[in-house]
């Protein structure tokens, strides 16, 4: 490496792990390695093997897979499943708890067939069910669960078919649950499982009152959508009384939110919900199950506080908590403790996925020569300007900005009038930047930072263009403010010296990422490498594992990404368990109702015509229309291959 390439000899792959935040979000999944690559590290029986991003990237161009790509690390997803169930067996077993823990997926957090499918597999061991919440996700959950005995929770609006479905797994035997989320279900429930003479096992959400801190708080509280209010629940428990189907009671569910960045909101919403539940055993309902519904947060920004993006509690003291308060609750009126059952999906998946991209270019206000001439002949705004590079010192430096705006805005005013020229302007402006660019670097030599000045570096930020869709690849920074670890997936022994924020392929105004969380709180800039020439730059958001794949939309017709499933192996080997292919343009422009063989043949026509009128020869017109058909066939990413 040339000392260009590396402008600071001394920085290390642990400033770059510092600067990223990498050891604080990675939960020891993702580290830097000493060559500065980012890898992905995964344990077999105490022992660590790793594998490089980049080497995983390297292999996936082989085959043909390219940029932009989600990759999937198959342990990751296992770990995840093995570390929920583990954890909440070690809080059973050290709080003396006398029921166990039942996990339950769900599937509306990533319904993608191999996550599911894998969930189920390696879930199997720890009788590790699905969550439904439509009359797809059974059938997905039914199909999944064949030879398990997890058990399956039935949320969402049910009509006769969900709950035939439902009541059809119960006959085969499978702890099929259906939660009463508004009192219209119920007599749906009792007339269908009469007809069909099976029994089923009845559920009830809640709607607690705990305030809840993060970005979900309206799912729980008095105007939560969700869940029966205490007057309902009653209305339930008499119904189901006078059906002489209060035996079928059996489940308490409650959901306070997604990602629960506080555990005191956890151990509020637990106790509160034990209230409900000993109600209802002091009604006469048999009980027996408890199902906290998700809420697990995920530490996006490795932070460990309280704020929206992370989570002030471990994984083991979410467990404990919960175990503590069920005790806490029930003991004193002698209930038996409930099976405990979570759908935790964020914690469960985010991990194991990530967005790869690559660079396609970048665009920065550096002025194209900072020494820049005037012609002696020129008007006077301009010689104003130039005048203030002269004099631009430490100790005029605000003096010199606000001189710097003023004639350049005279200068944009005076073209605006046509008493400019458009050459004129260009180089009022960049002079402007030469004087901005200089003001930003001398600012870290200052004692006290004019207010004005603070964000300066910011606005002089470079841009980044990545070869994404954010509203494909990570809808929720768009929608919902979400915050994701991103950095540079190799080069990180060496010092990134450019502040810039990202776009990514769309021509939207919102198809930008400028938020970015460090260690050190929030900030507006991601610290990245410069370009190199023939080489290229690679990007990793992480944690993406949750709720970005299925919510994506079709925004300038990007389509999915290629998808790999990588799995490591215990002797450090991996391999590539499945790939797919994104949609090819033909693809996208089906799901908007086009008929990708009518567009070929009307574009055809329209190539036949040309060589009728003279304007193209017939050996042009077979490369038109031959190109024409490998874009309808190719990826509608950005390809440079
Ligand atoms: C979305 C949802 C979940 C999953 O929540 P996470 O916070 O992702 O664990 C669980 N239960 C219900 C009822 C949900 O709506």
């Amino acid at each position: 490496m040339t000392a260009s390439q590396n402008p600071d000899p001394e920085w290390t792959t642990a400033d770059s792990a510092q600067l990223y935040g990498i050891n604080a979000w990675g939960a020891d999944y993702f580290n830097i390695a000493d060559n500065g690559e980012v890898q992905v590290s995964v344990d077999f029986d105490g022992k660590p093997v790793t594998v490089s991003l980049m080497e995983i990237v390297r292999g996936m161009h082989e085959r043909g897979l390219h940029m932009p790509a989600i990759l999937r690390i198959r342990n990751l997803l296992d770990h995840r499943v093995e570390l929920l169930n583990k954890s909440f067996a070690k809080a059973i077993a050290d709080g003396g708890y006398r029921n166990c823990y039942r996990g339950v997926y769900p599937i509306k957090v990533n319904q993608q067939c191999h996550v599911v499918e894998e969930i189920a597999d390696y879930g199997r061991q720890y009788s590790h069910g699905f969550e439904a919440g439509s009359k797809a996700e059974l059938i997905i959950a039914m199909a999944q669960l064949s030879d398990s005995d997890g058990i399956i929770i039935c949320n969402g609006y049910k009509d006769a078919e969900f709950i035939e479905l439902g009541l059809y797994a119960r006959q085969m035997g499978k702890p099929c649950f259906f939660v009463v989320e508004t009192l219209s279900e119920l007599p749906i429930i009792i007339e269908r499982s009469r007809a069909l003479n099976i029994e089923p096992l009845i559920g009830v959400r809640i709607k607690t009152t705990v305030a809840v801190d993060g970005y979900w708080s309206q799912d729980s509280g008095d105007r939560s959508i969700f869940g029966l209010s205490t007057a309902s629940l009653m209305r339930l428990v008499d119904a189901l009384r006078e059906a002489d189907m209060l035996h079928c009671l059996r489940l308490l569910h409650c959901h306070l939110g997604s990602q629960i960045p506080n555990i005191r909101n956890v151990r509020s919403g637990v106790l509160e919900a034990c209230r409900f539940y000993a109600g209802l055993v002091q009604e006469g309902a048999p009980m027996g199950y408890l199902d906290l519904g998700g809420g697990l947060a995920v530490d996006y920004e490795g932070a460990r506080t309280n704020s929206t993006h992370s989570m002030n509690y471990r994984l083991d003291e979410y467990c404990a908590n919960i175990v503590e308060s069920i005790c806490e609750t029930l003991d004193p009126l002698e209930i038996e403790h409930p099976v405990i059952v979570s759908e935790s999906g964020r914690a469960t998946v985010a991990y194991s996925s990530m967005l790869l991209f690559n660079i396609l270019n970048v665009s920065n206000t550096s002025p194209s020569t900072t020494t820049a001439m005037i012609p002696d002949e020129c008007i006077e705004a301009l010689r104003n300007l130039h005048a203030i590079q002269e004099m631009l010192s430490k100790e005029n430096l605000q003096e010199c900005y606000n001189d710097a705006v003023f004639y350049r805005d005279e200068l944009r005013e005076l073209f605006h009038h046509g008493q400019a020229s458009l050459r004129e302007r260009a180089l009022a402006e960049n002079i402007y930047l030469a004087i901005v660019h200089r003001i930003a670097a001398m600012l870290p030599q200052l004692k006290r930072v004019p207010p004005e000045l603070q964000n300066l570096r910011e606005q002089l930020s470079d841009i980044y263009y990545g070869n994404f869709s954010l509203f494909q690849s990570l809808p929720d920074i768009w929608a919902i403010d979400q915050l994701f670890p991103i950095m540079p997936i190799h080069r990180l022994a060496e010092k990134p010296e450019r502040l810039a924020i990202l776009a990514d392929l769309t021509c939207d105004c919102d198809g930008k990422i400028d938020r970015f969380s460090t260690p050190d709180g929030e900030r507006n800039v991601l610290p990245l490498h410069p370009l190199q020439p023939g080489e290229e730059y690679y990007l990793g958001v992480f944690l993406v594992g949750a709720y970005q794949e299925t919510l994506g939309d079709l925004h300038n017709l990007f389509g999915d990404t290629n998808v790999v499933n990588v799995a490591l192996n215990p002797d450090g080997s991996y391999e590539f368990a499945r790939e797919f292919h994104g949609d090819s343009i033909a693809d996208v422009l089906s799901y908007v109702e086009y008929e990708p063989k009518q567009l070929q043949e009307n574009f055809r026509l329209v190539a036949e015509k040309a060589v009728r009128n003279g304007k193209i020869s017939v050996a042009q017109r077979s490369r038109i229309v031959q190109a024409f058909r490998e874009s309808l066939h190719g990826y509608t990413y950005f390809e440079n291959h």
